[in-house]
């Protein structure tokens, strides 16, 4: 469970019911006032070496902006929902995109008004559309903190079209499984070879726990697709991922067997990624290998197409053998 070091909030919280909810929650924790969440001078100053440290932190803010974003992947729309930045530290997270904005946890909590949009889009459409309300955070770490996920789903249920949907590298699914959700949701859990987990996804859930909550989403009859995301070509990749795939193989239900979907990301990474992992992690391993890696512009880097290709071969070879039903979604 996450016990926030401090709280820097702002005042206007206070009108909302569940800012009033997470001040009396974290009555006890040292607090501070804040003008916005998104410019807190105090996390401004901060050196790369206390990137875990200011993560201790728990921002609480209002969301003021609501812009969906086409997408065209799982889902239509990407939408700005009620978290930012994660108390995790994968260390290739894109939530880095500016360490003194983006990592920490924001919460945001004018809830009623980013569903009731959800809503209003979902239902004045002439087709069912899916809305990702994950892209920005991991709600179901989220969920652990302010109950939103379970505020959502029962406040989504009865929405006469369309459907949520979110990724997650969490397991703490227990709180939503007795939920009636009408099949609305479709749940998208991020997996990994354990060594890369360890190495890598700093503050996780472990895989055992990534498989045991697809089963266990699954038996209370979730939409379930896994996300093997994001691929990392370390040395020995092709062994890790061969034996994450056979895992899956044997442990997953044959009920998520039946018609769970793949989404497979290879690994992007970036100059603020280095430069912030070299100093919070300096002992850990080095993501951005020059061999391996090119750039895409603005300090961006991602793997060289012939490895991207390479990989892709691989991936669909490996599913066809253990999945052969499955779908997979894209391979990016
Ligand atoms: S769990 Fe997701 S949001 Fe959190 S640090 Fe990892 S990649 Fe970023």
């Amino acid at each position: 469970m996450f016990k926030p070091k401090a709280i820097y909030y702002e005042k206007d919280i206070e009108n909302y019911e569940l800012g009033k909810e997470l001040l009396k929650k974290y009555e006890q924790t040292p607090k501070f006032l804040i003008e916005s969440h998104n410019n807190i001078e105090e996390m401004r100053n901060k050196s790369n070496k206390e990137f875990l440290d200011m993560k201790r932190n728990l921002i609480i803010g209002i969301r003021k902006t609501h812009k969906f974003v086409e997408n065209h992947k799982v889902s239509d729309y990407l939408v700005p929902y009620t978290s930012s930045g994660c108390t995790a530290s994968c260390m290739y997270c894109y939530l880095v995109c500016n360490y003194n904005k983006c990592a920490y946890l924001r919460l945001f909590v004018n809830r009623e008004q980013m569903l009731e949009k959800i809503i209003k889009t979902s239902e004045k459409s002439d087709r069912e559309l899916t809305f990702e309300i994950g892209s920005n955070s991991d709600l179901i770490l989220e969920n652990t903190i302010t109950d939103n996920l379970v505020w959502t789903i029962e406040n989504f249920k009865n929405c006469r079209k369309g459907n949520l949907t979110f990724p997650t590298k969490f397991d703490m699914v227990d709180s939503i499984l007795p939920l009636q959700h009408n099949g609305k949701i479709i749940i998208r859990i991020s997996v990994n070879p354990e060594e890369i987990i360890n190495k890598v996804e700093y503050g996780t859930s472990r895989l055992r726990g990534r498989i045991e909550a697809i089963n266990k989403l699954k038996d209370a009859d979730y939409k379930i697709g896994i996300l093997i995301a994001p691929v990392i070509f370390v040395d020995n990749w092709k062994k890790l991922y061969h034996e994450l795939i056979e895992r899956l193989s044997c442990e997953l239900s044959e009920k998520v067997k039946k018609d769970v979907f793949f989404e497979i990301i290879f690994m992007t990474y970036s100059y603020v990624h280095t430069k912030i992992n070299e100093e919070a992690f300096p002992t850990s391993i080095n993501l951005y290998d020059k061999n391996l890696m090119t750039g895409r512009g603005r300090g961006k880097y991602w793997y060289k197409s012939q490895l991207r290709d390479e990989g892709e071969l691989f991936f669909r070879q490996e599913l066809y053998k253990y999945f052969p039903q499955n779908k997979i979604l894209y391979i990016v």
